[in-house]
């Protein structure tokens, strides 16, 4: 069985949420979009990638392979490329997206940008997908530590963004799921703002998983909530039904 929760908020500076996400459990499907432009841009971004991702899913369905995931991907960037083609005011826009394709025991994963998919096991908490920023690609093989790569100027410098270009890197990844096993998907408004070890914290207390993705919101606003904050759980529960 999989229990799962979404959760997005604004934040405590910005006045709009480019931030989306989705569940859609009887696809086994869910994503989190960031969405960056101008005026409502980044939020048609977001959206539009989600919508196209969960149409692609359903008309694929029941095939769920990673190679499909990582289609819907490519085919909302191609949505989004044509969109800001027909309308200058989102000439420009872009998203992030991270989604999850589970087919249990196995999750499919596919990645573009900067929002991130964790795995909860066993008490301790590891990045699946690799950031596309500058940062991580560049910065790191600069020689930058992981403290340096959290405070840089340029984290938030993005490499690859669905809705950037007409081929994209798409990173894809696969994972078998434990039973207790927890996926976190993130958007740097939550990664960013607190550290992994942080994160492991919440996800590691009593609760339910609408009260920790609550607490995980709940931490970003207190440490200012510079950006729109997001986060899915998504649980294989212990007992199979
Ligand atoms: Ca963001």
């Amino acid at each position: 069985m999989i229990e799962h929760v979404g959760i997005s908020d604004v934040g405590c500076v910005r006045s709009s949420n480019e931030d989306a996400y989705i569940v859609e459990p009887e696809l086994g499907l869910f994503v989190l979009a960031d969405g960056m432009g101008g005026a409502q841009a980044g939020e048609r971004a977001s959206r539009l990638a989600i919508e196209t991702i969960v149409q692609y899913v359903r008309e694929a369905a029941p095939i769920k392979t990673l190679e499909s995931l990582v289609q819907a991907v490519r085919t909302a960037n191609h949505n989004i490329l044509q969109q800001a083609s027909l309308n200058p005011d989102l000439h420009g826009m872009g998203t992030t997206v991270v989604a999850v394709l589970l087919d249990v025991p196995l999750a499919h994963i596919a990645s573009v940008g900067d929002s991130r998919a964790y795995l909860y096991r066993a008490g301790e908490l590891q990045r699946i997908t690799s950031d596309q920023t500058w940062v991580n690609e560049i910065g790191r093989s600069l020689g930058l530590t992981e403290e340096q790569i959290h405070t840089h100027p340029f984290r938030n410098v993005l490499t690859m963004a669905v809705g950037a270009r007409e081929r994209i890197e798409v990173r894809s990844y696969e994972l078998r799921l434990e039973p207790g096993d927890l996926l976190l998907l993130s958007s740097d408004g939550l990664h960013g703002v607190i550290q992994d070890t942080g994160m492991a914290q919440v996800l590691a207390g009593n609760g339910s998983l609408a009260e920790k993705a609550s607490r995980l919101v709940e931490q970003a606003r207190d440490r200012g909530g510079p950006d729109n904050i997001t986060a899915v759980l998504i649980r294989r529960t212990e007992q199979e039904a």
